[in-house]
């Protein structure tokens, strides 16, 4: 599945930051916030799942919808090419106005969560520069996503998926961070 070729964004044009952490470790508040304050394109894997599985037509839908509930991982392929549109669309709409810097800027939140995922990311679209982890206790994240429950209208804010994401956290995440943490790129907050 991967390849020796260029990857589609080069990696001197475009920064990419990977934001991990267990679910409801407050990834994706903290992207928002970092997004602002940085003037990066926050991309959210999860929400671009939801929207690939609420879009008419799509092939994907009924799939992305099991592995959601049941914590588990969409196949690396669907979540890394809506991804990658996303990077070419941002870059797109940016055409007149670019980043001051000159360089892309990517805040990649809740992805990669296993490591099929970031070798095929960091081989075929771009590498990732750093790897943010956002940590705090079990204890807490549940009482995050249960009250965020009452209102999200996500079918994995429930104790059932609740559970089934810890584990794909702690079996299949961690992995990728301690890789990242071998290569030195990463940041533990
Ligand atoms: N997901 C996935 N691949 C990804 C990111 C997310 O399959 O690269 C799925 C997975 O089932 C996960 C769900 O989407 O449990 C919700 O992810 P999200 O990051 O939105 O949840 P959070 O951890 O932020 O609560
Ligand atoms: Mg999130």
């Amino acid at each position: 599945m991967t390849s020796n070729g260029p990857t589609a964004f080069d990696h001197n044009k475009v920064t990419v930051v990977y934001v991990l952490g267990g679910p409801g470790a407050g990834k994706g508040t903290q992207c928002t916030k970092l997004a602002e304050d940085f003037d990066f394109c926050h991309l959210s894997a999860g929400d671009l799942l939801r929207a690939e599985q609420n879009r008419d037509g799509s092939q994907y839908g009924v799939l992305i919808r099991t592995c959601i509930r049941e914590g588990t991982i969409v196949p690396k392929e669907v979540t890394s090419k809506l991804l990658e549109n996303a990077m070419a669309a941002e870059i797109q709409s940016r055409s007149s106005h670019r980043w001051p810097s000159g360089k892309g800027r990517f805040l990649i939140d809740g992805f990669p969560r296993k490591m099929d995922q970031a070798e095929l990311f960091d081989e075929v679209v771009c590498p990732a520069s750093l790897v943010i982890h956002f940590t705090t206790t079990e204890d807490v994240m549940v009482e995050r996503l249960l009250e965020r429950g009452k209102t999200s209208g996500r079918e994995d804010d429930n104790i059932e998926s609740i559970r089934k994401r810890f584990r794909t956290y702690y079996d299949q995440t961690m992995p990728v961070i301690e890789h990242y943490s071998k290569l030195s790129k990463l940041v533990e907050v």
